[in-house]
């Protein structure tokens, strides 16, 4: 079964052609630059063969009518017809309380997903255009809603309700939802295979360090509880986001600077976070590239990052009442020796041990604990196209059911 796995921001689409049985990508690729000068689609099939097109890209009903066109070109596409794609999975960022798990898309889904604009105003609505496009340019083929927050739905009220008044959740909706949910689910299933045991035996806590960065405790396979909250804000120190912060700074701040909403919002999220620490870069590598030629700042940043880690591990742990396995996936958790060390120090106490050989090994997929270890540590690259598409795959094979 081949599954298009989309996932629509405000300019950009990206996409993976996926045979879900075969649990491998035919190609993958993005549109950059929507309704702005510029715009490009980059293809890549699976047997390396690449291509750029550039071209009036307006909306996204143009971009869809891009990839399909590409998937479908004679000299660098992978089908013949529309028809060979089976399915069409969609990331969906927010789900709130009203999505709880996968859904065939419907004109009710729809209705939820706009619905849902007013607490995701930054994603929903692009990603309810990918399902609009979609169903001008592939109207017979079902298409599937994956909720980033519906893997955190389990989590109990006492983990998600904030200390302010119960009414603002009853009225507004807000309350912790946590994000990242199809990585931490994916990269949890991984581990339980990589340790030939049942989810639903385990303890597990996932680190997703990106350039967004969230942590989830997860018990017998549900998530119990995790790191962002209300908004993909909450939580550990991200690459241009503050991650916690008491709450009267912020006010303090906009009392001070006279900020209004907006430029408080943009200096959370776009001027905080390693960037805002380091005065260097958002990005990991240049962090430890400037921490090892001795800048202090960068250095900070990195004692920040990992600190926050490391006390969210120690947090879960006492939430979970022990550990069998600690993942590292997405861009840092994945290719950062370094942060998995600074991390992992001194935790041998709760069963954490990081072996150096491993941990500094080529692999991608790997176990890295030492001899101290009685929890397994992993690194887990994340796939979330692939969750994605099989996810879709359950919930097309359930309609041939009914
Ligand atoms: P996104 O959250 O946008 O999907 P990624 O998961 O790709 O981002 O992660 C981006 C982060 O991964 C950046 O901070 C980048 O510096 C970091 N990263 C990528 N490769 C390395 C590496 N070799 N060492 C350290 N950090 C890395």
């Amino acid at each position: 079964m081949n599954i298009l796995v989309l996932n629509c921001g405000s300019s950009s689409v990206k996409y993976q052609l996926i045979d879900v049985d075969k649990k491998v990508f035919l190609a993958k690729g993005g549109v950059d630059r929507i309704g702005m000068s510029g715009a490009v689609l980059t293809n890549t099939r699976a047997d390396g063969d690449e291509i750029k097109i550039s071209g009036d890209i307006l909306d996204h009903t143009i971009a869809i009518e891009y990839i399909l066109a590409v998937l479908l070109s004679k000299n660098h596409g992978v089908i013949t017809s529309k028809s060979e794609i089976h399915a069409v999975g969609h990331r969906v960022v927010h789900g709130a309380e009203t999505f709880t798990g996968t859904v065939l898309i419907t004109d009710e889904v729809i209705k939820g997903i706009r619905d849902n604009f007013e607490i995701a105003p930054l994603h929903n609505p692009h990603n309810l255009r990918g399902i609009n496009a979609c169903q001008t340019h592939l109207p017979n083929i079902p298409q599937a809603g994956v909720f980033d927050t519906a893997f955190h739905h389990a989590i109990p009220p006492f983990a998600y309700i904030y200390g302010i008044p119960y009414s603002l959740y009853s009225q507004y909706k807000i309350r912790r939802y946590g994000f990242h949910g199809t990585s931490h689910a994916y990269v949890a299933n991984r581990a339980a295979e990589l340790l030939r045991k049942d989810l639903t035996k385990l303890k597990v806590i996932t680190c997703h360090l990106g350039n967004g960065c969230s942590i989830a405790a997860i018990d017998k396979g549900v998530s119990v509880d995790t790191s962002m909250g209300f908004t993909p804000l909450e939580g550990l120190l991200m690459g241009t986001r503050s991650g916690d912060v008491d709450p009267s700074v912020i006010l303090y701040v906009m009392a001070k600077e006279g900020l209004n909403y907006s430029e408080a919002n943009t200096l959370l999220n776009k001027h905080s976070g390693l960037q805002g620490i380091s005065g260097v870069s958002s990005d990991m590598r240049e962090i430890v590239t400037e921490m090892n030629e001795g800048n202090k700042r960068a250095k900070l940043a990195f004692d920040v990052f990992t600190y926050r880690i490391k006390k969210y591990i120690g947090s879960y742990v006492a939430a979970l009442g022990g550990l069998d396995a600690l993942v590292f996936t997405g861009g840092i958790g994945e290719n950062s020796p370094d942060v998995r060390r600074a991390v992992c120090e001194n935790l041998d106490y709760l069963g954490i041990d990081v072996d150096k050989t491993s941990n500094s090994s080529k692999e991608k997929e790997k176990v890295i604990s030492g001899d101290k270890a009685r929890a397994s540590v992993f690194v887990i690259p994340t796939n979330e196209e692939l969750m994605i598409a099989m996810e879709t795959k359950g919930v097309v094979e359930g309609l041939k059911k009914k």
